[in-house]
């Protein structure tokens, strides 16, 4: 058969061009709305802190009571009301007045300042200042942390924990969100069985299906499961033809290589989807294929885990991202140099787990070999190694941040 793999920034364009941004959303409580795709640019409605308030527990007075205040000559002041967090004042205070502030409680009009109560005497009716104190200082204004109208969430972006808690400081109790594509996910191979089964001769777990559905979920889409499918070109067809009903996007793994029993490029032929690339220039993983049809894109991954993992992360990650309604689809690309070389030379870019510190990326981090799933533990980046002659540690290479 004809095989003419392409490269993968290729393989990302074609599969994006064809996927366009959906405007289904929905609103979300708060908390549910965390790692979902804003649908709507949020501004903060109101300043943060709403009013002048006390930084610290203290007394609140006029700092130009306190001209030439020391250890030796302390200043008193009359001790005229309590403030606690929540409450309000009703008048200003007068000259040589100051009033007991709590942490958080309003600063009364006329006060410039907050001294710390174990920086006083701590006195009931009186309190003596042994020092002066500049304006403003021990001072929280309004709006110093957030003005009004400030852009706190964007449409696109991928709400986060800091999100959460700062619109809930705005009063926000729900947030407007992309609704989730659905993304259908289809093991394929006749060796699977489920985990509920016990494990007979020639079976293996499939943990594809759990994998990618992590993956799914990790990038705000929801994944949908197809009945895992026999190595049989019929089965498969119709199981894909099932999930074409319900999803937006379709994940399979197993059966693109070159094995006899490799059927899902005959699948797709069977189906008579549109072959939009068969085969990336990298490995491992290389082997992708990528079926459109019925206004919806198949991509048919290898049933290693270790090659699914790397090439749904670079491939499929893009396209649910876009189709999720996410403003960053590719990955952020960071120049690093490499902790320890990378002696063989390459015959085609590799894409390996690696961990990235302090401008430092190592790919032996996890001690398990390239290509495994397992060499995913504990990584937090994917290194672009290209083609060509081997690397000594400290070359230059490319790693990708690959979580939302
Ligand atoms: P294939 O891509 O079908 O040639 O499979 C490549 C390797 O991955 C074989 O060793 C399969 O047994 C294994 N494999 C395929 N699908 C899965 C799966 N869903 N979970 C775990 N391993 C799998
Ligand atoms: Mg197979």
């Amino acid at each position: 058969m004809k095989h003419s793999p392409v490269s993968l920034e290729s393989a990302v364009e074609r599969l994006l061009e064809r996927i366009s941004v959906p405007e289904r959303h929905e609103t979300a409580p708060l908390l549910d709305a965390l790692g979902r795709i804003a649908f709507k640019t949020l501004e903060a409605l109101i300043d943060t802190p709403p009013f002048d308030n006390a930084p610290v527990d203290g007394f609140a007075l006029r700092h130009t009571d306190l001209t030439g205040a020391s250890k030796d000559s302390p200043v008193a002041l009359r001790v005229v009301e309590t403030f606690y967090a929540g409450d309000t004042p009703a008048k200003a205070l007068e000259p040589g007045q100051c009033a007991r502030v709590m942490t958080g409680a309003p600063i009364p009009p006329g006060a410039t300042c907050v001294v710390r109560y174990e920086d006083t005497d701590n006195g009931k009716d009186y309190v003596k200042v042994p020092f002066s104190l500049k304006e403003y200082q021990n001072y929280r204004f309004q709006g110093e942390e957030l003005r009004k109208g400030r852009k706190l969430l964007e449409k696109g972006e991928y709400i986060t924990v800091p999100h959460i808690g700062i619109l809930a400081g705005q009063g926000y109790t729900e947030a407007a969100v992309f609704t989730r594509p659905k993304v259908g996910i289809l093991s394929t191979g006749s060796e699977l069985i489920s985990g509920n089964q016990p494990l007979r001769p020639g079976k293996i777990y499939d943990s594809n299906r759990y994998m990618l559905g992590a993956k799914v979920k990790r990038l705000g889409a929801e994944p949908v499961f197809g009945a895992n499918a026999a190595d049989d070109p019929k089965v498969i067809a119709e199981t894909l033809t099932e999930l074409l009903e319900t999803c937006d996007f379709i994940v399979t793994t197993g059966g693109v290589s070159v094995g006899d029993q490799d059927y899902m490029p005959l699948v797709g032929d069977l189906l008579k989807a549109e072959r939009m690339f068969r085969g990336i220039r990298m490995k491992p993983g290389g082997w992708v294929t990528g079926l459109y049809l019925a206004s919806k894109i198949i991509l048919c991954l290898s049933g290693n885990p270790g090659a699914a993992a790397v090439s749904f992360d670079l491939l499929a990650g893009p396209g649910i991202r876009r189709l999720a309604g996410a403003a960053l689809e590719g990955h952020r690309r960071i120049r690093c140099s490499l902790e320890e070389p990378f002696s063989k030379p390459n015959k085609s870019r590799r894409f390996l787990y690696a961990y990235l510190e302090a401008g430092k990326v190592s790919v032996s981090s996890t001690g398990v070999g390239s290509g495994h799933l397992a060499s995913s533990l504990g990584s937090n980046c994917i290194v672009d190694i290209p083609a060509g002659a081997a690397l000594s540690a400290g070359d230059t290479v490319e790693a990708l941040l690959i979580e939302p």
